[in-house]
């Protein structure tokens, strides 16, 4: 009998799945392991009303299989939101493989991999993220279908960054309209931090239409290519307090926290980084009061999935341009009903999101 009183905090540790803080009623949690390859994955499939569950596999070395589970039950429910938002017929699904994909990955372990989610008969499909590539994905597809993201050699939709960087640019122009009465971002002050491939195309849209560009990056070589390229200006001191109309993160997550918020001089925030609410309610909130017009992350950096739909659905490139061009429509309804609602443009996201599947869980039902 357990007579000892456990602290609250201390619960998810006695639950190990169910009890866990990220655990957000998710479908089916699988857990794959193969002694002969060492591969030791979750699968987390959050939400299937919409559709299949879909997002890609992580490999990445975690400190523990606590930290791994977290991952996936936290980022297969981001998934769920993303696809809903966008108007996808998708749930939200997203695996990870524990191990270090310069080391452990092996064609062997990967191949394995495919065979677990095959063994799922489609209520997961997979794609890449951080430590995996598209040579994996077409790995995967040797033994199932349900993979996306494959080489555009064999039939896929090739890279997505494009993409979602004209989603980002669409979301951009959207909250523009809502904060300065107009999406002309000409003369406008663009900080983008991260000049990767997303931060790039970005860049490529707000010169071209006149904005004046300044951006950020760890790669000083990068930062002078972009600069060769498109003119944006190399920018240094400190990003958050610079005196911009428009901050783009494209880097990292996170990066409006406690010590940035209150900084923040940009009366817009539009960029591809995910989860870059360092805490979604409390920094979400300060925004709001500071009266900065936050497009929501989730919603504005769905492009890359909106390509990969192409794949499962079958339609072509130039439908899922102009699926990924209604994120500007989708973002001024955001802010408006963030406004009507007194609540946050990231709570009414995930509102108008929870709404589609509740009222497609009702169709379903009847
Ligand atoms: P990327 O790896 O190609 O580029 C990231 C860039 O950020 C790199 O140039 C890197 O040097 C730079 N960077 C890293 N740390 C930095 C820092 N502290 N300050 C400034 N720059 C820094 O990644 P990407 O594909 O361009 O994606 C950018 C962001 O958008 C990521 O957060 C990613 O998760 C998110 N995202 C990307 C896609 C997509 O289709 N690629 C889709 C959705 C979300």
């Amino acid at each position: 009998m357990v007579t000892e009183v456990v602290k609250a905090s201390e619960l998810h540790k006695i639950d190990p799945v169910f009890g866990q803080l990220s655990f957000d009623n998710h479908e089916q949690i699988v857990f794959c392991n193969d002694k002969d390859t060492g591969l030791k994955a979750i699968i987390g499939i959050h939400n299937t009303v919409l559709g299949p569950a879909l997002g890609g596999t992580r490999m990445w070395k975690y400190t523990n299989e606590w930290e791994a589970l977290n991952d996936v039950l936290r980022l297969s429910r981001g998934m769920t939101f993303k696809s809903a938002i966008s108007g996808l017929n998708l749930g939200g699904g997203k695996a990870v493989i524990i191990g270090d994909a310069k080391v452990d990955k092996t064609p062997e372990l990967i191949t394995k991999f495919g065979e677990y989610i095959n063994s799922l008969s489609g209520k997961y499909i997979t794609a890449e993220d951080v430590g995996t590539t598209t040579p994996d994905m077409d790995l995967i597809r040797d033994v199932t279908p349900y993979v996306t993201g494959i080489s555009e050699a064999r039939g896929g939709s090739g890279n997505p960054s494009p993409v979602t960087a004209y989603g980002v640019y669409m979301g951009m122009k959207a909250a523009a309209k809502y904060q300065f009465g107009t999406d002309n971002l000409s003369g406008k002050k663009v900080l983008v931090q991260g000049t990767g491939n997303v931060g790039e195309t970005l860049i490529k849209h707000l010169t071209a239409e006149g904005a004046l560009v300044q951006m950020t990056d760890i790669n000083e070589a990068r930062l002078h290519e972009i600069n060769a390229k498109y003119g944006a200006q190399i920018f240094t001191g400190d990003i958050y307090a610079a005196d911009v109309d428009i901050y783009a993160p494209c880097a990292l997550g996170a990066t409006i926290n406690d010590e940035t918020v209150n900084k923040i001089q940009a009366k817009v925030i539009a960029g591809a980084a995910n989860n870059q609410l360092a805490v979604e309610e409390i920094h979400g909130k300060i925004l709001k009061d500071r009266g900065i017009a936050y497009a929501p992350d989730f919603l504005i950096n769905a492009g890359g999935i909106i390509n990969v739909y192409a794949e499962i659905v079958g339609y072509d490139s130039a439908e899922a341009l102009r699926r990924t061009e209604n994120i500007y429509n989708t973002t001024l309804e955001i802010f408006s009903f963030a406004e009507q609602n007194n609540i946050t443009t990231h709570q009414a996201a995930l509102s108008i999101a929870q709404k589609r599947i509740d009222d497609r869980k009702k169709e379903n039902a009847k």
